[in-house]
């Protein structure tokens, strides 16, 4: 692979951007108020590119995420009082605000997270789309009347927020991820607390508390604790504070989560890994599978829950299917995030990159054929084409996480389903043919919670439910799924005349 060549951009300093607060970063955000590390450790926020350290945050201890729950609970009745003009008003001021600061935001998605110009486009008009949907909320808290079998009652039933809310993010789409609870949550009446992932606490959190405080949102209503997981997360998600913990990662760590919610009788909502599966039946259009297999394998680097994991190609159309995704592999230009015009930039970390390329060699070591890329430089992974892959290849069976398209063989559609519903995951999915009955009977088949007929799996509408079953979660969100999970109803009955008791 050529050399990525990231000297010729000038870094940013981010602690002066205009969204910054005065100090800069390095600040946990409790109660309105930016407390600095003080004698904390301190995380050190990378860019993936330069792998020069841009700032450093707090690593909140778990006296702190103590201290952030307690004012969350105070504060969350007085807000949900407010009436939900007021609530929605200011939710939908961080609408406006985000294009205020679109250049910042678009710099710290390049630098903190590795996103080119063309992902911080889609995470910006995701993270104000949900914004906006959760602002509606505030005027949807309906309740309703249910006739009594009992004579004479009265029954009503009230929707309540839930309380406060907790929320665990990643560092694939930050800003968006966190987004779309916490306007939700705020916008229903809740109190939240946040601790967005380590590699990207600025547009994981710090970015959205410093949008919400100018937004005019009361101190103690969102409160973000930035931290490591292996060493707040366990204190975080099993804290008997909040009603709801909600989490999106992987499914692993996601499990304990919801384990140690439920233990705290808190509901878990859980938005976990994928294994998706792009299927290329007998009759499609090759150029638009193509083309399609492309988008979904290699946009922001393969680093998404509803991206390409597997492309399962029918047999009559695999040597051209591989050949032209290779071909568009090969074509995309790799580089620094902040130059315009860069696809593929690099994957979050070495830990990342170092499982990518594990998965690679040990597919290639099983009687995989690089077609396409297969090296890297630094973070940056070039992206890459394998045929000649089983389903039980490490690139197939694992969620590889990275831009790489294994490409697996098939004979009938039955094989197909077969060979896409043997994993754990259950999220996304794709089906290309140029018969939609057909893709359709495939679609009912799968076992996911998500499919696209002649598309591929990365969408997301901020009114559509969207999740997973199996390992890939339990719940939905986006719009009135999100409402159920983030209130509470509550049964009140008026006994409006003598009730005749049978002693
Ligand atoms: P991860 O599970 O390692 O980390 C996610 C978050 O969990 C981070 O904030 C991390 O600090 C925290 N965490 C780690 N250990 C914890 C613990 N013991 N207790 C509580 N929190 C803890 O996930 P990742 O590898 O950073 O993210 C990628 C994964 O997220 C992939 O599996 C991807 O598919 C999934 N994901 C799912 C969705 C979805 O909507 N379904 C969206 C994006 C990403």
């Amino acid at each position: 692979m050529v050399a990525v060549d990231t000297d010729s951009v000038e870094e940013p300093d981010i602690d002066e951007l205009d969204i910054a607060p005065d100090d800069g970063w390095n600040a946990l955000y409790v109660d309105g108020e930016w407390a600095p590390a003080g004698d904390r450790d301190v995380i050190e926020v990378e860019n993936p590119a330069t792998r020069s350290t841009l700032t450093t945050v707090p690593s909140a201890t778990e006296a702190d995420v103590d201290d952030a729950y307690e004012v969350a609970a105070e504060a969350q009745a007085a807000w949900a009082d407010r009436p939900p003009q007021e609530r929605a008003g200011i939710v939908n001021r961080v609408v406006s605000l985000i294009d205020e600061y679109a250049d910042d935001l678009a710099t710290l998605f390049a630098v903190e997270c590795g996103g080119v110009g063309l992902k911080a486009g889609f995470e910006t008009e995701l993270a104000q789309g949900t914004i906006e949907v959760g602002a509606g909320l505030a005027m949807r808290r309906t309740g309703r009347h249910q006739e009594s079998v009992t004579p004479g009652k009265e029954n009503i039933v009230v929707r309540e927020p839930a309380g406060v809310v907790g929320v665990i993010t990643p560092w694939n789409f930050p800003l968006y991820l966190t987004s779309r609870v916490v306007a939700p949550a705020i916008a229903l009446g809740n109190s939240v607390v946040l601790k967005p992932d380590e590699n990207t606490p600025i547009t994981g959190g710090l970015a959205l508390a410093a949008l919400f405080e100018e937004a005019g949102l009361p101190d103690g209503v969102f409160n973000v604790v930035p931290g490591y997981g292996h060493t707040i997360g366990d204190h975080f998600s099993g804290h008997p504070v909040p009603s709801v913990m909600s989490f999106t990662g992987s499914s692993e760590v996601g499990r304990g989560v919801g384990q140690r919610a439920i233990g705290e009788y808190t509901e878990p909502a859980l938005e976990l890994g994928g294994n998706n599966a792009h299927i290329v039946l007998s009759d499609a259009d090759l150029e638009r599978a193509v083309d399609a297999g492309a988008f979904g394998s290699f946009t922001h680097q393969g680093q998404e829950c509803i991206s390409i994991n597997r492309h399962l190609v029918h047999e009559s159309l695999y040597d051209d299917y591989v050949a032209g995704l290779a071909d568009r592999a090969e074509q995309l230009p790799i580089g620094d995030p902040l130059e315009e015009g860069n696809i593929v930039g690099p994957v979050i970390n070495e830990s990342q990159r170092d499982k990518i390329v594990g998965f690679v060699e040990e597919s290639v070591a099983q009687g995989a054929t690089v077609e396409a890329g297969g090296d890297h430089d630094g973070l940056f992974v070039e992206p890459t084409v394998l045929s000649g892959v089983t389903n039980d290849m490490p690139t197939a069976c694992n969620e590889h996480f990275g831009p790489v398209a294994p490409v697996i063989p098939f004979e009938s559609d039955a094989e197909a389903v077969e060979l896409a519903n043997d994993t754990e995951y259950g999220l996304s999915g794709s089906v290309h043919s140029s018969d939609v009955s057909r893709a359709r009977d495939v679609a009912d088949d799968l076992e996911t919670g998500m499919v696209h007929i002649n598309d591929q799996p990365l969408n997301d509408e901020p009114h559509v439910p969207f999740g997973g079953v199996g390992a890939s979660g339990i719940g939905r969100y986006n719009d009135e799924q999100i409402l159920e999970t983030l209130t509470e109803l509550k049964w009140i009955s008026v006994q409006r005349e003598p009730r005749e008791y049978p002693y």
